[in-house]
């Protein structure tokens, strides 16, 4: 078996511990006598596996009892429609967004078709490479609530200062930065993280809600599906939930508690990061393209001013096992994803790389 290192910013690497539990799980869970995929999410030992995973996810964010957590469907992208559909059109039907990148700006868009949603800040200007000045935002009077898009995963930059929302729930799309570190959950009315970036497989969204946020009643032009509500009083079972991919988060949760936590991931993650902006900020032939105080921990995009140059190193790259470094095709260049999963060694190896590239390419 050969793994390499790779650095796709999602679907993503995931701990190979992990993987190889659920290989040995595989064709009998636990003494089941069947897998976790075959399994019927009304069981007794499911029931037990969305339970603790609920449980560790808690336990990890020390989510404040008055939160909910739930599991859904739809990845991340269809919480762009069911956040506006129920935070904001049942009450003043207005909402104020920060668009940092292009998720926040399909959220944003999205938005629009359900409410007035306001634009009162944007780095678009300036290809999205640094967050705006949130000190002192216009929020509107009437805003239900103020969403970011706190780690931008295809330009690179994250919220390292949460906005002044002057009182307004703050709503934030983790999905890049999920379990990447502590966070104080209370800050937010809702987090919430499409898991194939940082914790899981694609299929499943976490999110965390402040339950008086929650309609406390049936949303008639609402899909029942799309309505917080029923996931709520059904607690993330009212149709089949992606079982498996919950079982492989909840393993997840388990290996993130066994090392240390969210503040050692973000001793970790802090690490790692620095190995590669080290080096980006050494060399002459890579730079990086957002602002410096600005870095995400987990997506760092880079270039060297010359796509070919670029095409070259991700070939090269791959044929040494570092895969996957080929920047978003909405932007070039190069990004290197090290979320959780990365190992140490896994960003020295690309450092090393690119150290060498850059004395072949003179
Ligand atoms: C990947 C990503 C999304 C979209 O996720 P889907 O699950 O594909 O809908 C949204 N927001 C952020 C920050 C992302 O990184």
């Amino acid at each position: 078996m050969s793994r390499v290192y790779n650095f796709s910013a999602g679907p993503a690497v995931l701990p190979e511990e992990v993987l190889a539990e659920a290989a040995a799980e595989m064709m009998d869970y636990q003494g089941c006598g069947m897998s976790v995929m075959e399994m019927s999410h009304r069981s007794a030992p499911f029931q037990k596996i969305i339970d603790e995973a609920e449980e560790d996810l808690r336990d990890l964010l020390s989510i404040p009892e008055n939160y909910k957590v739930l599991f859904l469907q739809g990845g991340a992208s269809q919480q762009f429609s069911a956040i506006p559909m129920n935070f904001s059109a049942p009450k003043n039907g207005v909402a104020d967004y920060i668009v940092t990148g292009q998720w926040a700006k399909k959220a944003f868009q999205e938005a629009g078709r359900f409410i007035t949603a306001n634009k009162i800040a944007t780095s678009e200007d300036s290809t999205f490479s640094y967050i705006p000045d949130c000190s002192d935002l216009p929020i509107s009077d009437n805003a239900d609530y103020v969403y970011i898009c706190e780690n931008n995963t295809i330009y690179g930059t994250k919220f390292h200062t949460l906005p002044n929302t002057k009182g307004k729930d703050l709503i934030a799309d983790q999905s890049s930065c999920f379990l990447s570190e502590p966070v104080d959950v209370s800050k937010y009315g809702m987090i919430y993280a499409g898991a194939q970036k940082n914790v899981g497989p694609a299929g499943v969204v976490i999110a965390i809600i402040r339950e008086d946020l929650v309609p406390a009643e049936d949303l008639p032009t609402v899909p029942t599906m799309l309505q917080y509500k029923t996931q709520v009083d059904k607690k993330s079972l009212y149709n089949t939930p992606p079982c498996y991919g919950i079982y492989i988060c909840g393993k997840v949760f388990k290996y993130l508690k066994k090392n240390g936590g969210l503040a050692e991931m973000k001793a970790r993650n802090e690490a790692k990061a620095k190995i590669l902006y080290d080096a980006i900020d050494e060399s002459d032939l890579f730079s990086g393209t957002v602002r410096a105080q600005d870095r995400s921990l987990m997506n760092v995009p880079f270039v060297t001013g010359n796509p070919d140059l670029d095409a070259k190193f991700v070939k090269e790259a791959a044929e040494a096992g570092l895969v996957n470094l080929k920047g978003h095709r909405s932007v070039g260049g190069l990004r290197a994803s090290i979320y959780n999963s990365m190992p140490a060694e896994g960003v020295q190896a690309l450092v090393d790389f690119m150290r060498k590239f850059e004395l072949e390419n003179k």
